[in-house]
């Protein structure tokens, strides 16, 4: 290759790139979209080993059985699993940079839920922090967990490594 050719070898190329989505539910997201749209956190427990999954897609995927009983309601209060610091603007996010994802396990969930977390400085954020959720005004709610806009710090102790280390 001469020098002059390489030279004009392509190095980067912008490809911008789109899928949209369209889906069924099915009974039992059905079922969690609704609730959320009253303001109510619904996950369903598997009939073998009683764990809750949150949100529940409709069979276990450990037992690969259906999830059929009763819906069981959570608390919009949880435990810091793990968290990210994002220094990248995102526009599904409706957080200032830097923000922070995480991973919350709702109390009475053995499910982890991705969120995002707010009113907090990042210098304080920590794995075990008890959170609770931050709601937008109730007229505004859908069909949907962006209903909750972050979760923030609650003032109460760490909870214990034990009660999270699974999850992590
Ligand atoms: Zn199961």
């Amino acid at each position: 290759m001469s020098d002059e050719a390489k030279d004009d070898v392509v190095k980067v190329i912008r490809t911008p790139v789109q899928l949209d989505y369209n889906y069924s539910a099915g009974r039992s997201a059905s079922r969690f979209l609704r609730s959320i749209k009253e303001g109510k956190l619904i996950g369903q427990r598997c009939p073998v080993d009683g764990r809750v999954y949150f949100p529940s897609r409709g069979s276990c995927p450990q037992h690969g059985v259906p999830i059929e009983g009763e819906p069981v309601e959570l608390v919009d209060r949880g435990t810091l699993v793990t968290f990210s610091i994002v220094r990248i603007p995102a526009e599904s996010v409706p957080l200032e940079i830097p923000f922070v994802t995480i991973q919350v396990l709702l109390d009475g969930a053995d499910t982890i839920l991705m969120h995002l977390l707010g009113n907090c400085d990042l210098e304080k954020v920590h794995m075990g922090m008890r959170l609770k959720a931050r709601w937008k005004p109730k007229e505004e709610w859908e069909e949907s967990v962006a209903n909750i806009i972050y979760f923030e710090p609650l003032d109460e102790p760490d909870a214990d490594y034990d009660s999270y280390k699974e999850h992590i």
